[in-house]
């Protein structure tokens, strides 16, 4: 890791880095650059041995990580294996089995004029990929980009989050010791040190975090037209029908709400509601609230705290005014904030104006489902989207009707747990995508590729100058025609039938447009080709 001690503070008070800070940024992004360009990390076995040691890593030093995201985030240890750990170790099996199929060339559909040719997809690494995380799930939000990073035999210079102090050193000093050093250098700091960053040319960025940032590194991106995945946030709504089992809705809301203490990108961040069943929910979510926390939340072991005393104040400003169904208790000194339930927000309030990212769930009241689409088309496409219903049709048109990054019916979160769905945003809440496959596909170049035999030349009289309006007209049937692949086929052994026949009958006479098209011609009279 390169030294980054050196900051200076400018007349306006933000910081800046000295001279050698900037270079020892510079040096790690050019060290991966070479390394990159060695070639080492093409062949598959090399960017397997790297994912295999960083299985390693996490099973060798889960005990540190747990430690690093307890003094973060106060995350207990099974909670910090079970949403964060799990879900790294199932991705890299999924990218150690599945890689071989996936880097495999893509054999894509061949046109009548590339019967014989060899027609594929190849998917070739970008570079040099600049990985930014988030504090709020600081272990998984680097991990697993930098999973599919590697997959797809990338170079990566990995940025943690420095809200997350802890494991941001962590992984500074476990990268190293598993990985190989140049290829996977990890640069430590605040601003100052992402600023010198995006200044370096990338061949792609996964930024993770708020949409200001995200404009930042756009901006930076386009200067060297660096192509970005940015995976933000938003307002996730969360539809209750009237119709639908409350119990069951209740217990899965209130466990991705208070999730890491409401500090989930994906989690509902309201809910959208006829005013008939607010109560119930308030109740219901009130006896799944004790269980889940005990009498006393602030002494149960599975519910963390608001990161820092910044997002603390943030969070209690937004209680302000508001009708406290459930809790509101906070704790400055400890950035304790109890699972809050409001209800009857007002669409105005401050509340609903931005992402809320805490333990606080305002109800806002709609009558029915045509109500709540248009509640949801008035504002940003968000995240994540929820839906409750016992009707089918209405979590359909719900889907059908509006848009959102990600959506799970009749549960909360559960779609970012699959790795065949891609996960990121849409318009304000992101752009691009990863997760598993999606990850590989995420960090490759898919190359077009067509490898023709320097034969048949005759047939490419088509399209050589001089032109004529027979050769248009036999291009516009050659191009514009769509071929069933059966037809292809007997187009194909009709080519081939007459080859022989061109052949036995020892003419020296090359495959010419005419032969072609005499074929086509026949079929035509056999009605082979209508679509
Ligand atoms: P954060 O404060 O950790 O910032 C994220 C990264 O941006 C950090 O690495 C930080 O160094 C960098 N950064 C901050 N200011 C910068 C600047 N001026 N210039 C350059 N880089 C800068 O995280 P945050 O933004 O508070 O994260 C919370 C947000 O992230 C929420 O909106 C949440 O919904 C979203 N989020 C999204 C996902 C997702 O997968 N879509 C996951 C987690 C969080």
């Amino acid at each position: 890791m390169p030294a980054l001690g050196g900051r200076v503070q400018t007349e306006k008070g933000g910081l800046v880095l000295l001279p050698a800070a900037m270079d020892g940024v510079k040096a790690a992004v050019d060290r991966a650059r070479a390394a990159f360009d060695t070639g080492k990390t093409r062949p598959l076995e090399f960017r397997i041995r790297q994912l295999k040691a960083l299985r390693r890593m996490v099973q060798e030093k889960e005990k540190a990580i747990a430690a690093a995201l307890k003094a973060d985030l106060n995350k207990n240890s099974l909670n910090t294996f079970s949403y964060e750990i799990m879900s790294v170790l199932g991705e890299i099996a999924l990218m150690v089995d599945k890689l071989p199929e996936w880097a495999a060339p893509q054999h894509v559909e061949k046109t009548i004029m590339t019967l014989t040719d060899e027609t594929y997809i190849h998917h070739e690494p970008l570079g040099v990929v600049l990985i930014i995380g988030a504090w709020n799930y600081p272990f998984i939000l680097i991990m697993q980009p930098l999973i599919g990073a590697i997959a797809a035999g990338n170079a990566v210079v990995v940025k943690p989050s420095e809200v997350s102090e802890q494991t941001a050193k962590l992984f500074a000093e476990l990268l190293p010791q598993y990985l190989d050093k140049d290829l996977f250098p990890v640069v430590n700091g605040g601003v100052p040190e992402t600023t010198e960053l995006l200044k370096q040319r990338f061949d792609h960025i996964l930024y993770t975090g708020n949409s200001t940032v995200g404009k930042i590194v756009m901006e930076a991106a386009a200067k060297h037209l660096t192509p970005v995945t940015l995976e933000l946030g938003g307002k996730s709504p969360c539809y209750v029908d009237k119709d639908c089992d409350l119990n069951v809705a209740c217990r899965r809301i209130t466990w991705g709400k208070y999730m890491n203490c409401g500090q989930t990108c994906i989690a509902p961040d309201y809910v959208l509601c006829d005013p008939s069943i607010q109560n119930q929910i308030v109740e219901t979510m009130r006896k799944t609230l004790k269980e889940f926390y005990g009498e006393d939340v602030k002494l149960s072991p599975d519910y963390e705290r608001i990161v820092n005393q910044r997002h603390f104040k943030r969070i209690v400003g937004l209680l302000e005014g508001q009708k406290v169904a459930h809790g509101g208790e906070a704790d400055e000194a400890t950035c304790y904030i109890a699972p809050t339930i409001l209800t009857d927000v007002s669409p105005e309030s401050k509340i609903m104006q931005e992402e809320i990212f805490g333990p606080v769930l305002p109800i806002v009241a709609v009558k029915g489902v045509d109500e709540a689409i248009r509640f949801i088309n008035q504002r940003e496409k968000p995240l994540a989207l929820y839906v409750f219903a016992n009707d089918n049709k209405i979590i359909k048109r719900m889907i059908a009707e509006t848009s959102s990054g990600g959506v799970t019916a009749n549960d909360v979160l559960m779609h970012f747990t699959l790795p065949g769905l891609p996960f990121g945003g849409v318009g304000k809440s992101g752009m691009g995508s990863y997760h598993g496959r999606h990850s590989f596909e995420t960090f490759s170049h898919r190359r077009s590729c067509l490898i023709r035999a320097l034969k048949m030349e005759a047939v490419n009289k088509i399209r050589y100058p001089p032109n004529s309006q027979k050769k248009v007209d036999w291009a516009k049937f050659f191009v514009l025609k769509r071929f069933s692949k059966s037809k292809i086929g007997l187009v194909a052994l009709a080519v081939l039938g007459l080859l022989v026949a061109v052949v036995i009958k020892n003419r020296r006479a090359i495959l010419g447009v005419k032969t072609l098209l005499a074929v086509l011609a026949a079929q035509k009279m056999w009605g082979l080709t209508r679509t």
